[in-house]
């Protein structure tokens, strides 16, 4: 073993659709080329949007695939006390706050109001609850907050993007750790296990790209290492957004694993293989190691 820790963590709201299965694969493949270890995390702390069976169908139609977590997962439903404790720590040192604001309070906020934001895009927090409960809601939080407000933007590299950064504060705002609900957000969630399962490589789509800044805000106020991130290229759908259940995704046919995996493998720009699974993953795993290690370990 030499260190490579990367992961795969679908959230079980429907079975592996062609897009999900291109996150898969790049990450798998990543952890191969790196003689490194491949683990999975089922994020279902969303219990109202997740199923277990859906959870177990996504394992299913892994392993069809070939692709086998070295570790049992992770099943974050199951984390809620150490997603908690995070969160009282960060409320101790003043990083994280209740807030008490509606959602027609934030989107009349004349800082949301100001600037158009994109569809489905979250309402930039300007803070109105940092400094004690102001939200009509006044008795009773409505969500936990982060302070995005550390004064300097975040910077990070991304192995296939690039030089990036983020002023999470201005083009964010005070994030959620916990909602109304009591569910924990993604973004705790994702961060905190991250670091459990001894992540040093995240590899996902280039949609989830925009929540780095905020994953990398959060370790540096948990003291909880930054791992090395790459960004795949997405499937798009007919509309030419991110392909999701909600734009028609279908699930992948594990019973023709082949076929789903070059559907994949095309996207991440490799050749397409028949024959046998193995030796074809085995082929996709020496042709990214040519192209991505070189690129990982920069000649000195
Ligand atoms: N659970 C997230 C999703 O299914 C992925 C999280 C991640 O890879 O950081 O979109």
């Amino acid at each position: 073993m030499n260190g490579y820790r990367g992961r795969f963590a679908p959230s079980p709201t429907g079975p592996l659709h062609a897009g999900s299965l291109v996150a898969a694969l790049a990450s798998w493949l990543d952890a191969r080329a790196h003689d490194g270890e491949w683990l999975l995390r089922i994020e279902d702390v969303d219990q109202q949007r997740c199923s277990a069976e859906l959870a177990h169908v996504i394992l299913q139609q892994l392993s069809a695939c070939g692709l086998q977590s070295d570790l049992p997962p992770l099943w974050q439903s199951r984390r809620d006390d150490l997603y908690q404790q995070a969160l009282d720590q960060l409320v101790a040192r003043h990083l994280a706050y209740p807030c008490a604001c509606t959602r027609r309070e934030l989107e009349a906020t004349h800082s949301n109001m100001a600037a158009p934001r994109p569809r489905n895009a979250e309402l930039i927090y300007p803070g109105t609850c940092r400094k004690g409960l102001q939200g009509s809601a006044s008795n009773k939080p409505l969500a936990w907050r982060a302070r995005s407000d550390s004064g300097r933007p975040i910077h990070w590299s991304d192995r296939r993007l690039g030089a990036q950064w983020q002023d999470v504060e201005r083009e964010v705002g005070d994030f959620v750790l916990k909602r109304a609900d009591g569910c924990y957000s993604y973004q705790l969630a994702v961060v905190l296990d991250d670091a459990a399962q001894g992540i040093t490589d995240v590899v996902r789509g280039e949609d989830l790209c925009n929540n780095t800044a905020r994953q990398i805000l959060l370790q540096h106020q948990l003291g909880l290492p930054t791992p090395r991130y790459l960004h795949t290229a997405l499937v798009l759908g007919a509309n030419q957004e991110k392909l999701s259940k909600q734009n028609g995704a279908l699930s992948i046919d594990s019973t023709q694993p082949l076929a789903a995996l070059n559907q994949a493998a095309l996207v991440l720009g490799l050749p397409q293989r028949e024959g046998k699974l193995d030796d074809a993953l085995n082929h996709w795993v020496a042709a990214w190691r040519a192209v991505w290690l070189p690129l990982y370990n920069p000649a000195p």
